[in-house]
């Protein structure tokens, strides 16, 4: 008899399939990859579509993991990521500039979209968008100025002639007025090619953490705590405030999200550890369990799973993953748990 630790459902042949507790997109750790027997088919197939996908492909530490060599065949570029150049000075006027996400295959980002930017007057921001946002644009005297010829500040960027004149048709057509002064500009950062002839731009990347994006950590965590500490504990109605958030998508958990390091005592500031891993812990914190995930050094989750119930400290635990290799035990310093 097996119980699904999402939906509590039994099953007397057990499940077919295997749920891993990492997503396999964010690699394998050698021989010893946990995954669990004990989510049913159901859940594991919806997790897989709506959870697993949206890690994968659309957050920074998805995305990140393009560049750290991790692939995938996805053609569509992330939803809740937007792509910038960079504002440094060899971007020249570009700096800011919107930019495709990276390629998935290659991990390379794809050069500048075609783009419209207006001038805030009110904000004194320069507003950009894509042609398909043009027509949500609402023109008015006091948000961008008269429009008087030479008043309002506009740009229209494209990576070739064509997709100018595409951005430019586009402004037509919802009747913007946009004065032609001069025609495609050249791209500066396109004449840095390094010997490989790829071209380097330095570029920053500005990302939504929305209530799926925190679920689908959330399932990281939940899957951890089972599989370190045990099917038994995570099935207590203790947790279905946990269960229901990631499986049903009921009520947020409380969430906190920094740049703080993961582990006590071995690390500080700026100094992480180099090397692609991810770090995830199940603790006691103020009362209320805690589980804590970063991802590539790039920021420390920390979600109250459980609150006010405290685990047995020796199930607080604290792994590290590097694909590839087998998960490391960590060992949190403050509470040293030797002699
Ligand atoms: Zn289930």
């Amino acid at each position: 008899m097996n119980k699904c630790i999402y939906c509590k459902k039994q099953n007397t042949e057990g499940f077919k399939g295997v749920e891993h507790v990492i997503p396999q997109s964010f690699g394998k750790f050698s021989s010893k990859t946990p995954t669990l027997k004990c989510v049913c088919d159901e859940c594991n197939a919806y997790f897989s579509k709506e959870l697993d996908l949206l890690l994968a492909r659309d957050t920074l530490e998805g995305v990140t993991r393009s560049k750290k060599g991790i692939t995938s065949q996805a053609k569509n570029p992330p939803k809740s990521l937007k792509f910038r150049l960079e504002e440094v000075p060899e971007n020249g006027e570009f700096g800011g500039a919107l930019i495709g996400g990276p390629d998935p295959v290659t991990g390379q980002h794809r050069p500048l979209l075609p783009q419209f930017w207006i001038k805030n007057i009110q904000t004194e921001d320069w507003e950009k968008y894509q042609i398909a946002e043009i027509k949500n644009i609402v023109i008015t005297d006091e948000k961008y100025g008269p429009a008087t010829p030479g008043n309002r500040n506009m740009k229209v960027m494209g990576p070739s002639q064509e997709k100018y004149d595409e951005v430019l048709n586009e402004l037509k057509k919802y009747n913007i007025p946009f004065r032609v002064t001069d025609t495609l500009k050249e791209i500066p950062f396109l004449k840095d090619v390094d010997p490989e002839g790829k071209v380097i731009v330095r570029g920053t990347t500005d990302g939504k953490l929305n209530k799926t994006h925190r679920r689908a950590f959330a399932k990281v965590l939940f899957n951890f705590a089972t599989y370190y500490i045990s099917q038994e504990e995570t099935l207590k109605t203790e947790w279905d405030e946990a269960r229901n958030f990631i499986r049903y998508d009921s009520e947020a958990l409380k969430w906190r999200v920094s740049q703080k390091p993961f582990w006590n005592g071995q690390e500080h500031g700026n100094l992480r550890f180099q090397n692609d891993s991810y770090n995830i812990r199940i603790e006691n914190q103020n009362g209320n369990v805690v589980g804590v995930i970063q991802i590539y050094n790039l920021f420390t989750h920390e979600a109250i799973l459980v609150e006010n119930y405290q685990l047995p400290s020796e199930y607080e635990i604290a792994y590290r993953f590097t694909p590839g290799e087998k998960p490391y035990l960590g060992i949190k310093m403050s509470k040293p748990n030797w002699q």
